[in-house]
């Protein structure tokens, strides 16, 4: 027997049922707050996530899937959105058009990665991206907007942790103090750490295995390196944040694992168990910059990305997941029967009923079984005897009560019983 790949698993049962119900969701709001569908493709040149995610983030040293096609083309399935929606907006040029462009992806994406709660290979993520706004209402639109939605989908006591990272000249000023600290106490961290104070050296305050370490927790703050600008901007923000009543918290060690990000960075945190180790259910910030290292204009953007499983494995604790639902289930024995069967569910479904049927010549007794399964709300049970007096009999699923309608009025009383 052939098995699912490691890391990647299968949408099935109760778990498409939720996903169904976030994908729905998604969709409303995000026509709601006026944000346009982008897809893009889930492979991408190589060279797109090494220049925009960076050659020393975690994701592009040791997470990503690279490989030749059969041309030598050197690929890469995509780890994030970010990257292919920016390089999509500066190969159509939309700059030169009406800004900002307000988008939406969701989509599977690809790290490897070691498999574990909320943590796979294979996952999906949903996100969002401002192009061409520097206005910090636009900050605080996208982020409360994915405060809203998760409201949307159940979640309680979500937690905003937010921080600036300013521009290029305070981030440098940071780095260098940061690496002066961090120097003496460069043996008491992790391996990766180490090695991140030369690459990388804002990363090792979002690194997990020193996550509770007292010698992070002491490191100098960003916001203690900004200009004046950086910090009004940021202060800006948190106001306009205040207005729209969202819970912030501002955390000055929260970097990113991307490289592009300035400015504002946010993190979306729910406090439930069940997202133990993957607590953050949205992550994004402030790219002002990513354009231009990607040979576009410079325009600024922001944006979000949401791993859709985490959202799916808390959607269990916070509400009783929707059963399937069918409005009427067909049941019939002979062939006669099921001709019958056959027209009537086209007729109704192009009445706009919701409408299912044996397929598998079952006995009765499995028929009313898998409309139960089904959670059909009315069955036809079709028999010869009733159909050469032109009557069909409907039986309501949770009543019991049967009833016998005439043939020709079986469409209208379906369809105003439903
Ligand atoms: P983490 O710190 O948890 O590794 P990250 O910084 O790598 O996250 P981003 O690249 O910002 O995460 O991705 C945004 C969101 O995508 C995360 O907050 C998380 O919800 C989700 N995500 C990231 N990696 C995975 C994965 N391997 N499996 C499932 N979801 C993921
Ligand atoms: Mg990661």
């Amino acid at each position: 027997m052939i098995l699912k790949p490691k890391g990647c698993y299968d949408v099935i049962d109760k778990e498409a049922l939720k996903f169904k119900k976030i994908n729905r969701i998604i969709e409303y709001y995000c026509d709601f707050y006026n944000y346009e569908y982008i897809r893009t493709p889930l492979f991408e040149a190589s060279d797109l996530y090494h220049r925009s995610v960076g050659d020393t983030s975690d994701i592009v040293t040791k997470e990503t899937y690279d490989f030749e096609d059969r041309s030598g083309r050197k690929l890469t399935l995509r780890p994030e959105g970010t990257a292919g929606v920016v390089r999509s907006f500066i190969e159509n040029k939309m700059y030169g058009g009406s800004l900002p462009r307000k988008f939406y992806y969701n989509g599977t994406m690809y790290r490897y990665e070691r498999p574990g709660n909320g943590r796979n290979r294979e996952f999906t993520q949903f996100g969002v991206e401002v192009l061409g706004s520097n206005d910090e209402a636009i900050d605080a639109e996208v982020i409360s907007f994915g405060y809203r939605l998760f409201e949307e989908l159940g979640f309680k006591d979500l937690t905003v942790k937010i921080n600036n990272l300013g521009d290029k000249k305070s981030r440098e000023s940071y780095k260098n103090a940061l690496v002066e600290y961090l120097k003496p106490h460069i043996n008491d961290l992790c391996a990766d750490c180490q090695k991140r104070i030369k690459t990388n050296p804002l990363r090792i305050l979002d690194c997990k295995v020193d996550a509770e370490s007292s010698i992070l927790k002491n490191a100098p703050s960003i916001l203690d390196y900004q200009s004046k600008e950086s910090n009004d901007r940021f202060n800006k923000v948190l106001e306009y944040l205040r207005y729209l009543d969202v819970d912030y918290e501002v955390d000055k060690t929260l970097v990113r694992g991307l490289d592009y990000y300035d400015y504002t960075v946010f993190e979306i945190i729910s406090p439930l168990e069940v997202l133990k180790g993957a607590s953050t259910i949205c992550a994004g910030g402030r790219y002002n910059n990513l354009t231009e290292v990607l040979d576009g204009p410079q325009v600024p953007c922001i944006g979000f990305a949401s791993g859709l499983e985490r959202v799916s494995l808390a959607l269990d604790e916070i509400e009783t997941v929707e059963k399937p639902r069918l409005d009427v289930y067909i049941m019939y024995i002979n062939e006669e029967e099921k001709i019958k069967c056959l027209t009537l569910a086209q007729d109704l479904r192009n009445s706009g009923v919701c409408v299912d049927y044996n397929s598998l010549g079952k006995s009765l007794k499995s028929q009313f079984k898998d409309a139960d399964r089904m959670g059909a709300d009315k069955l036809i049970i079709l028999n010869s005897e009733d159909l050469n007096k032109g009557l069909i009999t409907v039986k309501d699923n949770l009543t019991k009560e049967e009833v016998k309608i005439d043939e020709n009025e079986i469409i209208d009383y379906i369809v105003s019983n439903v």
